[in-house]
C-alpha cells in the first residue's frame, strides 16, 4: 500500500466517524419517543379498540346495562351472552351476566352502536394476554367490572350514597347490608357481585 493511500484510508475513516457522531448527536439532543416498558407506558389513544367491556358509572359505581340485549342481536359474530334480572317491584331489568367470545369477536362496534344506555365501550385494554385461548372464549364482563368497582370504591373520597328506593336493583342491593344479601345462587347476578 503506497503512503498516498495510507492517509486517504486513514482521512476517511477519521470523517465516516466524524459523521457518525453528527448523527448520534443530533439524536442525544431530539425528545424521547420510547418508554421503559412495563414500568412505563404510552398514553392509549382514545380510539383504540380492545375488547368491549361493561361501562362503570362514576357517580353510582355500577352498570347502565338493563340486558336489553340489543347488543347481542347486532353482533355479527355472536359472541355476546347476556342474562337479566328484574327485583321484585321493578320494571326494569338489570344485568346478571355479561359474557363475551373474545376469539370471535371482530372489534366492529355494532354491539356499542345498538346499545341505547351507553352501557358498553371498547376497553384500554391492549395486553390482555393468557395461556390458552379458551381464557378468552367466556369472558365474564360482570366479573371485570366488579374489579373495577373495587378500584373505583378506593380512590372514592367517601362512601357511594344510598340510593333512593326508585334506584335500580343492583345499586338497591349494592347499598345494602352483607346480613340481607340473597343467598349465594348460580350464576352470581351482578348485585352480589358488587358488593363490597
Ligand atoms: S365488536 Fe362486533 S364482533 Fe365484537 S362483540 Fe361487538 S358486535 Fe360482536
Ligand atoms: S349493553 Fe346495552 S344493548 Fe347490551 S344488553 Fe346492556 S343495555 Fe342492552
Amino acid at each position: 500500500m503506497s503512503m498516498k493511500n495510507a492517509v486517504r484510508d486513514v482521512f476517511g475513516g477519521f470523517w465516516s466517524l466524524l459523521v457518525g457522531l453528527r448523527i448520534t448527536l443530533g439524536q442525544f439532543f431530539k425528545p424521547i419517543i420510547t418508554v421503559q416498558y412495563p414500568r412505563q407506558t404510552v398514553k392509549i389513544p382514545a380510539r383504540f379498540r380492545g375488547h368491549i367491556k361493561l361501562i362503570l358509572d362514576p357517580e353510582s359505581g355500577l352498570s347502565r346495562c338493563t340486558a336489553c340485549n340489543l347488543c347481542a342481536r347486532a353482533c355479527p359474530s355472536d359472541c355476546i351472552v347476556v342474562e337479566g334480572a328484574k327485583k321484585e317491584g321493578q320494571k326494569t331489568k338489570w344485568v346478571t351476566d355479561y359474557h363475551l367470545d373474545f376469539t370471535t369477536c371482530s372489534l366492529c362496534g355494532l354491539c356499542i352502536e345498538a346499545c341505547p344506555f351507553d352501557a358498553i365501550e371498547f376497553s384500554k385494554e391492549y395486553n390482555t394476554v393468557a395461556r390458552s385461548r379458551d381464557d378468552f372464549n367466556n369472558m365474564d364482563l360482570v366479573a371485570r367490572l366488579a374489579q373495577e368497582r373495587e378500584v373505583w370504591a378506593q380512590n372514592r373520597p367517601s362512601q357511594p350514597p344510598t340510593p333512593p328506593a326508585s334506584a335500580p336493583v343492583t345499586a338497591v342491593v349494592a347499598a345494602a347490608p352483607a346480613a340481607s344479601a340473597a343467598p349465594a345462587a348460580q350464576p352470581q347476578p351482578l348485585e352480589q357481585k358488587l358488593t363490597p
